[in-house]
């Protein structure tokens, strides 16, 4: 949700330092950057890549940060959109759109097409929203498909999608071909958010009561994204108490304050 359109194909400056914890989803990952950063070598032993990856995993546990982290460590452009872009278009737009797009990227090859929730475009039928009609999901859906069925990895565009919710999905986008590797990225556990907070403080000036190691235990079932949250937050904070550093009680006053975010959020969701 957090991709805007970005279908210039702009260089991402992620990298994997950016990305704590997910080490098995950074592994399995790997073999793009290497395939990325010279195709040639691929093509010339016949080996094929697969050509679209799907990044399972709850919100916020950092599926677009590992795509972008992907482009940023193989210093390939990143074209990017989101499936909430199509809502409520005219039947044809979306479909267009998605036809340009790899219009763009085949021509700046070798590079990354990330698509952001993708279950608004490749729901399964019968499992619409309401807003959406089918005719207009259906036309940008195949235009996908069509897409995806057109090119080579040979091309050298790789295209990456994250979804929360893989069990709704079309079959058909999983098909050999297409998005037939699924990469699952899990909520961190407590030495994974310790890891992640070491990330976001590192940018903040910190008071000596300050141990990631005790914020980690205090944010069971937190996100990676709620986590970037709560260290903006207390900085924030301790900025408008006019402090020189963010301390432990401006941490604790955040977690409160993202906890209650939280809340309201599922409240309105249920
Ligand atoms: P959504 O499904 O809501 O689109 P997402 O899985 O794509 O979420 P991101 O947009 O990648 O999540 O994460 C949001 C932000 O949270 C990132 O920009 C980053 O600041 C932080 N974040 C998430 N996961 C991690 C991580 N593993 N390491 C460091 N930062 C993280």
């Amino acid at each position: 949700s957090r991709a805007r359109v970005l279908e210039k194909g702009t260089k991402s400056k992620v990298t994997f330092n950016d990305v704590a914890g997910l080490e098995e989803a950074k592994e399995e990952i790997h073999e793009l950057i290497t395939f990325l950063k010279s195709p040639g070598k691929y093509r010339q032993l016949g080996a094929k890549m697969p050509k679209g990856i799907l990044l399972v995993g709850p919100p916020g546990t950092g599926k677009t940060l590992l795509a972008k982290a992907v482009a940023g460590e193989a210093g390939v452009p990143f074209f990017s959109l989101s499936g909430s872009e199509f809502v409520e278009m005219f039947v044809g737009v979306g479909a267009a759109r998605m036809r340009d797009l790899f219009q763009k990227a085949k021509m700046k090859a070798p590079c990354i097409i990330f698509i952001d929730e993708i279950d608004t475009i490749g729901r399964a039928r019968g499992k619409l929203q309401a807003f959406q009609t089918n005719d207009e999901r259906e036309s940008t859906l195949n235009q996908l498909l069509a897409e995806l069925d057109g090119f080579d990895t040979d091309t050298g565009v790789i295209v990456l999608a994250a979804t929360n919710r893989g069990d709704i999905l079309d079959p058909a986008l999983l098909r050999p071909g297409r998005f037939d590797r699924h990469i699952h990225l899990e909520l961190p556990n407590l030495k994974e958010r310790e890891a992640i907070f070491g990330v976001h403080i590192k940018p903040l000036r910190l008071s000596d009561d300050v141990h990631v190691a005790s914020l980690a235990a205090q944010t069971p079932g937190f996100s990676g994204a709620d986590i970037a949250n709560i260290c903006n937050e207390a900085a924030l904070i301790a900025a408008r108490r006019e402090k020189q550093q963010v301390d432990k009680q401006d941490f604790m006053d955040a977690i409160d304050r993202v906890v209650g975010g939280l809340e309201k959020k599922s409240k309105i969701i249920t």
